[in-house]
């Protein structure tokens, strides 16, 4: 069955409601389609190998990259990056200094893509682990953060530190506990990070003072 497509009042209505909470966490306009590294590599279906082509497939609502042979649609959707803000025993949070692009040399909390099979909290247990040798347990999510850019979703749990020791990695130059007064915030390397962490902080200690918007540069 062929879907209908939204009307334009629809459209309007749906817009009127606004961006949602989250807006302030890109640049970029909504509704302007795949950033372009992304559409770059929408060739050739993954199916049948024939060359993609643009339009409005009859089930969908929006142009996408379809294939004219076998009828694959190359679907492309924001992937998720769990995180954590491990919190230490006297409220101070644990970030590290990357070692790896982008962001080498910036400070951010751990975390990274999440797998194919594994939960958010197992996701964000692994990559913590990983990348600091601290095993935590992931406890109230600080928020969701979308970056249209980058494509991504990253999703911010604060922790409870239970075991494993920090330990330097090739994605961690170093890692520190940062109390509330003294996060580096222009030298986070990624404006989720400054948002997660002013999130964080303000919930922590209403008092607290936190930039109004990221003073630091985003390499990516
Ligand atoms: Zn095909």
């Amino acid at each position: 069955m062929t879907e209908r497509p939204l009307s334009q009042e629809e459209r309007r209505a749906a817009a009127a409601l606004g961006r949602g909470a989250d807006a302030r966490s890109t640049d970029l306009a909504s509704g302007l389609g795949a950033p372009r590294w992304i559409e770059r590599v929408l060739n050739y279906c993954s199916n049948c190998g024939t060359a993609l082509v643009a339009g409005i497939p009859p089930t969908e609502h929006r142009e996408r990259m379809a294939c004219p042979r076998c009828g694959f649609i190359a679907y492309v959707n924001p992937r998720l990056v769990v995180t954590t803000i491990p919190v230490t025993d006297d409220g101070r949070a644990l970030l590290l200094r990357r070692g790896i692009e982008p962001g080498r040399g910036k400070w951010a909390q751990p975390g990274g893509f999440m797998e194919i099979d594994e939960s958010v909290a197992e996701a964000a247990t692994r990559e913590t682990l990983e990348e600091t040798g601290l095993l935590v347990e992931p406890g109230a999510i600080v928020g969701l953060y979308t970056r249209l850019e980058a494509a991504v979703v990253v999703l911010v749990f604060e922790a409870r530190i239970v075991g494993g020791e920090t330990r330097q990695t090739p994605e961690a130059l170093e890692i520190r506990a940062f109390s509330a007064a003294e996060i580096p915030w222009p030298e986070l390397a990624f404006s989720t990070s400054f948002w997660a962490l002013r999130d964080w902080v303000e919930r922590r200690d209403g008092e607290a003072a936190v930039p109004p918007a990221f003073p630091g540069r985003e390499d990516w």
